[in-house]
């Protein structure tokens, strides 16, 4: 039994003519339900529940902050290679584009390091391009270590690891894991992963459960925006979070909502989620998931990241730079997507108090 059975069970569902014959009435009732079954969070997703979105921010303000308190959490991503096997056609990593690619060396890891720490950040996603050969576990294990030194909260966005792999990762002090399923479309996903090991359908959907296995804390998915029907992949990605949730009650699992943004390699996307059509998604997640973290990255505008604050989202990437060895100006590397939110720390930081939120820089610390 996977969520692959679920994904399964969607196949046969005709959502079209569900959409037309759900009723206004049905979607006001959805809202007020303390616990929403997988049919009102697909009632919450639907195009006509744009007509209640008011009603939706209102509860699912009230309940961010009976579960969460009025706060956001920050961290800051840190790339340390960009060389990548794989051919994703939206990525600008993609082994077939010619890019700068540059792999830190462990002394420039921690140079990199030295420099986000003045930051106050404590918290630290560790990414690289999936390329096995050199970037193997124990380069990332050599990785982990230096980070350590440096911050409280170390989670990894690396390619699928097996369940002992993330064992050897925990025992270092990784508490968490970052994995998108892109595309929970299984054709799509065929369709943009055209080589490489991450064409592996299977392979990519199981990997959040095999972080949980290995006891990994905080583990947080999600779909890219753009890839797939928008409807349908906010509905899968939300789903696969309940799963897990109701299966591994030793994780935190969080969701992200990525939208494509410019590469290289120049992925046009087709299927285009709108602001309105996020801020929606992002209360269904809340309602329909009242624990899940919400996080929101630097792919989104500050204006735009500012006004979700308050309904429902609970982290923040902040002062991000997505190529590899950018914070402490080491030699030039292609970027894996372009930023919209450019403010430092200190700015998003100002941002988020101005709302009346607090900022956390610190909730957890492994004891070993
Ligand atoms: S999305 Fe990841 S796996 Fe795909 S090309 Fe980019 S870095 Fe490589």
């Amino acid at each position: 039994m996977s969520f692959y059975n679920e994904i399964e069970k969607f196949k046969d569902f005709d959502m079209e003519k569900y959409m037309d014959e759900l009723t206004h009435e049905e979607i006001k009732r959805s809202i007020k339900k303390d616990k929403l079954t997988k049919f009102d969070f697909l009632n919450l997703l639907s195009p006509k529940a744009k007509d209640h979105l008011e009603e939706m921010a209102k509860i699912a303000q009230r309940r961010s902050i009976q579960q969460f308190g009025k706060i956001i959490s920050l961290y800051i991503p840190m790339y340390i290679s960009n060389y990548c096997t794989n051919e994703c056609t939206y990525c600008g990593f993609n082994k077939n584009n010619k890019i700068d690619r540059k792999h830190l060396k462990l002394n420039e890891i921690e140079a990199e390091a030295v420099e986000i720490a003045k930051t106050g950040i404590r918290h630290i996603l560790l990414l690289t391009g999936e390329a096995e050969g050199l970037v193997g576990v124990g380069y990332i294990e050599d990785a982990v270590k230096i980070l350590k030194k440096h911050f409280d909260s170390v989670v990894v966005e690396i390619y699928p690891l097996e369940t002992e792999e993330y064992r050897r990762l925990g025992k270092i002090g990784v508490d968490g894991l970052t994995i998108y399923q892109e595309v929970y479309d299984e054709k799509i996903y065929k369709s943009v992963h055209l080589g490489g090991k991450k064409s592996d359908y299977m392979w990519r959907l199981e990997t959040p459960e095999r972080g949980a296995k290995a006891g990994l804390r905080s583990i947080n998915i999600g779909t890219l925006f753009g890839l797939g029907n928008l409807v349908e992949e906010a509905y899968l990605s939300g789903l696969h979070a309940k799963y897990l949730t109701d299966k591994y009650l030793n994780s935190e699992f969080s969701i992200s909502l990525p939208r494509i943004n410019d590469a290289e390699g120049g992925y046009k996307s087709k299927y285009i989620l709108d602001d309105a059509s996020f801020v929606q998604f992002v209360l269904a997640y809340r309602l329909f998931l009242p624990k899940a973290g919400i996080n929101i990255s630097t792919r989104e505008v500050a204006e735009f990241r500012d006004n979700l604050i308050g309904l429902g989202v609970t982290k923040f990437s902040a002062g991000s730079k997505t190529n590899v060895g950018a914070y402490s100006d080491l030699e030039k590397s292609t970027p894996q997507f372009e930023i919209s939110d450019n403010r430092s720390v200190e700015e998003t930081e100002k941002a988020i108090k101005a709302r009346g939120y607090q900022v956390v820089h610190k909730d957890w610390e492994l004891i070993v």
